[in-house]
Order: structure tokens, then C-alpha cells, then sequence
């Protein structure tokens, strides 16, 4: 079935960040779908990279591997270049990458603090600020879109839920949070938007080993009013959304995509 057109984003170039696995592979598929030209960005993983790109052009557009680390300042900057060299301005980018490193509090070591933070709220801020700066020396492009620019990040549902054992990850979810909002209050007049999709439990790498563990995905469904897991498709159509004409009116929010997650679902039935 074809997709109404402010659905559509023909003509339109976006950039995904950590697009070799898991979300950032459906969310890049799901702008291709949609007619976007994708630029994949991958730290590691060429494999994973280069499947995200057949399947990208395999839809009928443009796509290109572009390496990478979000956690550092040059290599963003380089990203944004090459990507910008390749298909001209960009106007869509979904900041995705992201990392786990669980413990206790008493055994996290600074270095897992930093791992973590370095990528999910530094890398964030860093792929934000080029982002904007692009946009902005681009300006607003009509013919194809009513917004001069959309950021996308990928938050969770623990920029809102605490999490034990994982204080690195929720703080820099919580982190990015504020950091989206405060952006998009900076920007907005500029007819850039900005916005955050806030996935729960989505079957990905991220959270394999937890899922497969013994009784860990009836535990995880517990917590579903839904009663599935997600899918990265899920998450995927949601940022293709959000980089459209559709959500125009949609600025500094975040969606959650999470199957209810965030409705606190232990409290049923027992008010
Ligand atoms: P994933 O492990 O498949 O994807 C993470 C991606 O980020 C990988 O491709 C990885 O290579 C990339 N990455 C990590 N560090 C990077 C760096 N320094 N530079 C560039 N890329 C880097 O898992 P996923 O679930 O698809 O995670 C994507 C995002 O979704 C993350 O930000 C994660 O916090 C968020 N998220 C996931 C879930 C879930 O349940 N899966 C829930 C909420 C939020």
C-alpha cells in the first residue's frame, strides 16, 4: 500500500547512527522505505553495516557506510562531511548509537560510567550540535519538507523509569531527556525539530543475553502491558514518523514505543 504523502520523504537524505544492528537498521530501512537517502553509520560492525545498506538500496535509493565513533568529536564531525559529500545536505539525522555496561553501584568503575555516558548522552550531544549546524546553513528546503530539519534521538523509557544495576544508562537516558527538550527549545523558531522516541523492551543485541537467560522474557513480559516484546520495526516506523511531514506540529516530545511499559503496570488491579 502506498504511503499518503506527507508520509513520504522522496528527495530527503538522512544520517543513522549505529544503523549496523538492532533499531538503527530499522529505523534506516524504514527511511528508505519512505524514500529517503540513507547514510549508515556503523563503529565495528561492516558486516551488519553492509546488510543495512543492501537492504536500504534495495528500496530504490541511495545509501552509503560511513565509519565511525559518536564518542568523539572528530569523528562526527568527518561523519556529517561525508555523508554531506555523498548526497548534499542532510535533512533528517536519528542519533541512535548507544551502549549498556551494567553493575552494582560499589563495582562500577569510572571507566563504565564514562563508556556508557561517552556514547548515549555525549555522543548524543555531539552528533546534535553538528546536526544543527547543518541544518541551519541549510535552511528550509519547501519543495521537499515544511521543517528546515529533524533530529531524532534514541532515548528509552529509563529517561523516566530508575534503573537498579544500570545507574550509567539511566542516567544518561535522563540525561538526554533535557538535553532534547532544551534543544528544541533553542531551535524551534529556526523550523527545526526536534524529538525523542523512548523504546521499552525491544528484541535486539542490547538486551540478548537478558531475554535468553533463564526465565528473563516472561520476567520482561511482566512488565508489557502488551504482552509482547518489541520489535525494532516497531521503533523503526515510530523515527519515519517523526522524520516526516506528518509530525510537523510535534516538537521537543518524546514517544514512547514501549507496549505500555511506562504505565507503571505492576499497579493493576492494585490501586
Ligand atoms: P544494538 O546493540 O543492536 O544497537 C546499538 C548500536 O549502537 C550498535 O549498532 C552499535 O554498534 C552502535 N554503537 C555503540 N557504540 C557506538 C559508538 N561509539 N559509535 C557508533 N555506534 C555505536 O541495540 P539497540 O537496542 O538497537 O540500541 C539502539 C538504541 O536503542 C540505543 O541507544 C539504546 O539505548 C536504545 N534502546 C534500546 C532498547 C531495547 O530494548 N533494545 C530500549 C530502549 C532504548
Amino acid at each position: 500500500m502506498a504511503l499518503p504523502d506527507t508520509l513520504r520523504l522522496d528527495g530527503q537524505t538522512a544520517l543513522v547512527t549505529g544503523a549496523s544492528s538492532g533499531i538503527g537498521q530499522a529505523a534506516a530501512i524504514a527511511l528508505a522505505e519512505a524514500g529517503a537517502d540513507v547514510a549508515i553509520n556503523y563503529r565495528s560492525s561492516l558486516d551488519g553495516a553492509r546488510e543495512t545498506l543492501s537492504r536500504v538500496t534495495a528500496l530504490g535509493v541511495r545509501g552509503t557506510l560511513i565509519q565511525g565513533d559518536v564518542a568523539s568529536q572528530d569523528d562526527v564531525i568527518a561523519m556529517f562531511d561525508a555523508a554531506q559529500a555523498q548526497f548534499g545536505p542532510l535533512d533528517i539525522v536519528f542519533s541512535n548509537a548507544g551502549r549498556q555496561k551494567d553493575g552494582p553501584i560499589a563495582d562500577m568503575s569510572l571507566d563504565d560510567w564514562n563508556a556508557v555516558i561517552s556514547v548515549n548522552l555525549t555522543g548524543a550531544f555531539l552528533t546534535a550540535r553538528e546536526a544543527i549546524r547543518r541544518f541551519r546553513a541549510k535552511g528550509l528546503r519547501p519543495e521537499v519538507s515544511r521543517a528546515a530539519g529533524k533530529l531524532i534521538f534514541n532515548s528509552s523509557v529509563h529517561q523516566r523509569i530508575p534503573w537498579a544495576f544500570r545507574a550509567n544508562y539511566a542516567a544518561s537516558k535522563g540525561g538526554l531527556k533535557l538535553l532534547m527538550e532544551s534543544l528544541s527549545q533553542e531551535v524551534a523558531q529556526e523550523r527545526i525539530r526536534i524529538n525523542a522516541v523512548a523504546p521499552g523492551a525491544i528484541a535486539t543485541a542490547i538486551n540478548e543475553a537478558e531475554r535468553d537467560s533463564d526465565g528473563g522474557e516472561a520476567e520482561m513480559l511482566k512488565l508489557i502491558p502488551y504482552g509482547r516484546i518489541g520489535t525494532p520495526e516497531d521503533v523503526g516506523r515510530a523515527v519515519a514518523w517523526l522524520a516526516s511531514d506528518a509530525s510537523d506540529y510535534v516538537v521537543g516530545t518524546t514517544l514512547f514505543v514501549d507496549g505500555g511499559m511506562s504505565l507503571y503496570p505492576e499497579f493493576r488491579g492494585n490501586g
